[in-house]
């Protein structure tokens, strides 16, 4: 079996959907599963109506609520005409009477959690599933709608919860292998999970893909198709930089650091269940089909370029601690790091002196409390709309006098933090925000103007 994942600008209307249906269609034989990720902008939508509802903005949230509902229906009735509509009407409107019962619960309460905000922003992939299992079945595909929250099961870590992978793959073969032996092509949605007393969950924000990773895993696929808006994994953000380039092949391990370095083509976390099986991934354009994207594996060719590909992360805080106190004393950085974690914030880069030490982490709302924390160790200070940006590709283990060549051509800029060695697959270094794009392309000018046609197309 393979694991086919659809993003929000793949699904965003009924012409996208029937695209969609389209290559699905010419996967048949090899016993699809499909996961869909919400309709483009919709879980924006959705935490913009959870938010509204919290501050007590009653009537904006339902205004909210009243256009994505239409939104839904308009592309339901479009794709499958007036019968069929009215066959899962009754299912969608049940869905939006619960969404707007649950913003105005919010609003009665006065007080929107963790947990509320997920159950809103999962409606999304709820809907859009059953929308693009309907489709299917309209067109001659035996498609089943699964709601992933049967088979996906997390901790309670609201927001960014964490997959059980035991329960899950038990799950998922129970639910899954029935129907795939019968032929049927089940549907689900992305991003939703649920914990394992059944109270809904999300992995995070882009996080469908991961979810047809954790499928593909637990089904153990022979493959997991992301198709998304773009030709493939490419050398830089086309949105950032026109020139990138589509890279035809790359390994696990520089995938996964681009992925974690700002890369949104692919959620972070996707290739971890890859790699456990080491199951092909492969990103694919829904707009394109016939293209052969990028093809993610254990192993690829190195090609001759040095690096695979540049990304940056924006939305980056740098926290710095200097601690003359402290001078040397051992456990120091032990309890700077726990400050960190009792707030569940994860570091991305360090950099250390005698005294004092600089920290990254994403810009959050919980820094002021974590600087309090740490002004009882040293001194804090923290800075935010700052980026990491982030060279990665195997040649930079047998390359030299590549940092020359990095910082070189960017000479003017001022960098506020170097690493590299980590995974002696990635240089990273941290800049203002304001100077990502013009840092991008000239670094991509300067190690892409020439591609090797093995790597790159
Ligand atoms: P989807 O809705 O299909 O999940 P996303 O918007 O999450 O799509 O991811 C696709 C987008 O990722 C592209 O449109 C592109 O702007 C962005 N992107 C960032 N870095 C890269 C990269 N290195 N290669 C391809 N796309 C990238
Ligand atoms: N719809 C979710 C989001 O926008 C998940 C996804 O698209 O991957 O974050
Ligand atoms: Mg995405």
């Amino acid at each position: 079996m393979i694991v086919m994942k659809f993003g929000g600008t793949s699904v965003q209307d009924a012409q996208a959907i029937d695209r969609v249906a389209g290559i699905v269609r010419e996967r048949l034989a090899e016993k699809p599963v499909v996961v869909v990720s919400a309709l483009a902008k919709i879980t924006d939508q959705l935490l913009g109506m959870a938010v509204a509802a919290g501050a007590g903005q009653r009537d904006r949230a339902l205004d909210l609520c009243r256009a994505a509902r239409e939104r839904h229906y308009n592309t339901a009735a479009e794709l499958l005409g007036t019968r069929a509509f009215e066959q899962i009407a009754p299912d969608l409107e049940a869905d939006f009477n619960g969404l707007d019962e649950l913003l105005r619960g919010v609003v009665a309460v006065g007080e929107l959690t963790l947990r509320t905000t997920d159950a809103i922003a999962g409606f999304g992939e709820r809907v859009s599933s059953k929308i693009a299992a309907a489709a299917f079945s309209q067109r001659n595909i035996e498609a089943v709608h699964v709601d992933a929250r049967r088979c996906i099961v997390t901790d309670n870590n609201f927001g960014k919860a964490v997959p059980q992978f035991e329960e899950t793959d038990a799950r998922l073969a129970e639910v899954m292998t029935p129907l795939l032996d019968r032929g049927r092509v089940p549907v689900m949605g992305g991003f939703i999970a649920s914990t394992h007393e059944g109270v809904s969950t999300t992995l995070g924000r882009g996080g469908s893909d991961f979810s047809a990773a954790i499928a593909g895993a637990g089904l153990n696929a022979q493959r997991i198709e992301i198709w998304t808006d773009v030709d493939g994994m490419m050398t830089t953000d086309p949105g950032l930089c026109p020139q990138a380039r589509r890279i035809k092949s790359i390994t696990f391990e520089e995938a996964a650091e681009l992925a974690y370095f700002g890369a949104k083509v692919l959620h972070p976390a996707t290739l971890l269940p890859a790699i456990r099986k080491n199951i092909p991934v492969l990103i694919l354009n829904s707009r394109n089909p016939k293209n052969e994207g990028t093809r993610i594996t254990a192993t690829a060719p190195k090609g001759k370029n040095i690096f695979k590909a540049i990304a940056a992360k924006k939305r980056i805080t740098v926290v710095d601690v200097v601690a003359t106190r402290m001078l040397m004393a051992h456990g120091f950085l032990k309890s700077i790091f726990e400050v960190f974690a009792n707030h569940r914030c994860p570091v991305d880069m360090v950099s250390t002196s005698e005294v004092s030490v600089s920290l990254t982490v994403d810009s959050n709302e919980s820094i002021a409390a974590i600087a309090a924390d740490l002004a009882r160790l040293a001194d804090v200070k923290y800075e935010g709309r700052q980026a990491i940006v982030c060279l990665v590709g195997e040649n930079i283990r047998n390359t030299r006098g590549i940092a020359a060549k990095v910082f070189g051509c960017i000479g003017d800029v001022n960098i506020r933090m170097i690493s590299q060695g980590a995974s002696e697959i990635n240089i990273s270094f941290v800049i203002d925000e304001a100077d990502v794009p013009a840092v991008v392309s000239r670094l991509h000018h300067a190690f892409f103007s020439e591609v090797d046609p093995e790597v790159f197309a």
